[in-house]
């Protein structure tokens, strides 16, 4: 029997797992606090061996119905999964700025439109998977992206919803049956997509959810050898043991992780706006992936970068993020707010100096400044590592190769950010080795485009063409042109 729901700011949601187009509780649960003031918000269904096993027999068993359907009949059912979505868009917005801290204001306008049109975006565009021919002398090739079996999704904490989605939404159009399993820190709206999934009618078993911690419930998943793939969004340390745990059988991953991107400042910058830029790099609490973390600035504008940058981050507002002022929220977890305060007094004992910042915020226990370090070596730890809070490191350069091989100084390659005069930043950022760089811009995403990392940030490329690559099987089905003639010494 289904557990009663949890009730978070008025919104009832499942704590229970959905299998086979079902809720099924579970004996042991684990406890979800927020992170606006550690509050428990309540108990989440941990995934046992028996979950796991359902889930994935559930999405074998729905497989090749859901595969045998063409794009055209799979196209209507995911477009009611994204408009069942925007049917719960305030339930949305509620439980993940309660469970991760996610401002209110940029659910509404940025994660849950996202999340619909990952949907209906992969859906429409799985129409154009048809046969590829390739015409020869010898023979027609029939190229077919054929869908691959049971995929495993896999999703941290900072943006469960749109990461989720951005996965899903491919991988249930290309034919391909789900399991997802949520982060153990911000579960809850990944529950809710399976109660639109639900009333959108999608067949049981084409979606799942496995709810539970990474070490037990996602480590018996991505062992499992009925699986065809694995799609990861998370840390570095995650993605060595999964891609280990599934390449024991051979299933192909996807690994979309960790970044210290640069933000370069080339001297021809417009400093002004490089500066409003600049303190975007806090949103999300600086728990975003793609932030571009250690400012590359030219020698010559430093100083008043660094006082353009000040005026705008004195001005942010740090709080709660259900209030629509607040810019910059909480952090998820009391173990990351160590976490992250850590790295500052590390880089302050070794020397490192404060331009802002530097300690918890008065708003809250779960708040930590804006904060920017300069005086740094390439070498140090704060330099090197992801920190994933609102820490920003500033080091200066007096040519273009200093910041490029400051820049690409790291064993992270996700992304970038260049700001100087249009062809100047674009000479500079073809040189950065990442997986995207942004030109005077940052965040500008198009899901036609390949997102992903190179070095420590990533295996493999999500987003238009390249999530179907990773989610389907290619097949060539050849015909001659001319009758077959056997012969063993033919090529
Ligand atoms: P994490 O690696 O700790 O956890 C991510 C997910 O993996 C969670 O659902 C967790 O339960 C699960 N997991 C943990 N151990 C597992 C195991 N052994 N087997 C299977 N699953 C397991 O990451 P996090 O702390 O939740 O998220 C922060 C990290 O995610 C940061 O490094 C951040 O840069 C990265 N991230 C990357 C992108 C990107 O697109 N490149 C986007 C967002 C976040």
């Amino acid at each position: 029997m289904a557990s009663a729901p949890l009730e978070v700011a008025g919104i009832a949601v499942s704590p229970d797992h959905y299998i086979d187009g079902r809720r099924m509780p579970s004996h042991r649960q684990f406890e979800l606090f927020s992170p606006i003031d550690q509050r428990l918000l309540g108990h989440v269904a941990e995934g046992e061996p028996e979950h796991v096993d359902a889930a994935i027999a559930a999405a074998q068993r729905a497989f090749p119905a859901w595969a045998a359907l063409t794009a055209a009949e799979r196209l209507p059912m995911l477009e009611r999964f994204a408009d069942e979505i925007g049917k719960r868009a305030d339930a949305f917005c509620t439980l993940e700025s309660n469970d991760a801290g996610v401002l209110l204001s940029r659910m509404r306008h940025g994660v849950v439109p996202r999340a619909m049109l990952n949907i209906r975006w992969f859906a429409k565009h799985a129409l154009g998977l048809q046969e590829r021919p390739i015409d020869t002398e010898q023979a027609l090739h029939r190229v077919r992206h054929d869908p691959a079996g049971v995929v495993v999704i896999i999703t941290p904490w900072n943006a469960p919803l749109m990461l989720s989605t951005w996965k899903l939404g491919p991988a249930l159009a290309a034919g391909n049956t789900c399991v997802l399993k949520p982060p153990e820190w911000a579960p809850l709206t990944c529950s809710l997509l399976a109660d639109a999934a639900h009333a959108a009618g999608l067949p049981p078993g084409v979606f799942n959810v496995v709810q539970g911690t990474g070490a037990t419930t996602g480590a018996q998943l991505v062992a499992d050898p009925r699986i065809a793939r694995v799609s990861f969004t998370g840390s570095v340390p995650t993605a060595k043991l999964i891609a280990q745990a599934a390449g024991a059988n051979l299933v192909p991953c996807s690994l979309e992780l960790g970044g210290k991107s640069p933000f370069i400042v080339l001297e021809d910058a417009d400093i002004e706006a490089a500066a409003a830029t600049g303190a975007l790099m806090y949103r999300n609490a600086g728990q975003v992936c793609l932030a571009g973390t250690r400012f590359l600035v030219h020698e010559r504008v430093a100083e008043a970068y660094v006082a353009a940058m000040r005026a705008v981050v004195e001005r942010l507002t740090v709080g709660d993020p259900r209030d629509e002022a607040t810019e910059v929220g909480p952090i998820i977890h009391p173990r990351q707010v160590q976490r992250v305060l850590g790295y500052v007094q590390r880089a302050v004992d070794g020397g490192a100096k404060l331009l802002w910042g530097g300690g918890p915020h008065p708003y809250g226990a779960q708040y930590v400044q804006p904060t920017m370090l300069t005086g740094l070596k390439q070498s140090d730890e704060i330099v090197q590592n992801e920190v994933f809070g609102p820490v920003l490191t500033l080091q200066t350069f007096a040519s273009d190769d200093e910041a490029v091989a400051l820049a690409n100084g790291t064993d992270y390659g996700l992304g970038g950010v260049c700001y100087g005069e249009t062809a100047h930043a674009a000479a500079v950022a073809e040189r950065v080795r990442t997986g995207f760089i942004w030109i005077n811009s940052f965040g500008i995403r198009d899901l036609e485009a390949p997102f992903g990392g190179i070095k420590r940030s990533g295996v493999g490329r999500e987003g238009g063409d390249w999530s179907f690559e990773f989610f389907c099987d290619v097949k060539d089905v050849v015909l001659p042109k001319k009758p077959f003639k056997p012969s063993f010494s033919h090529r």
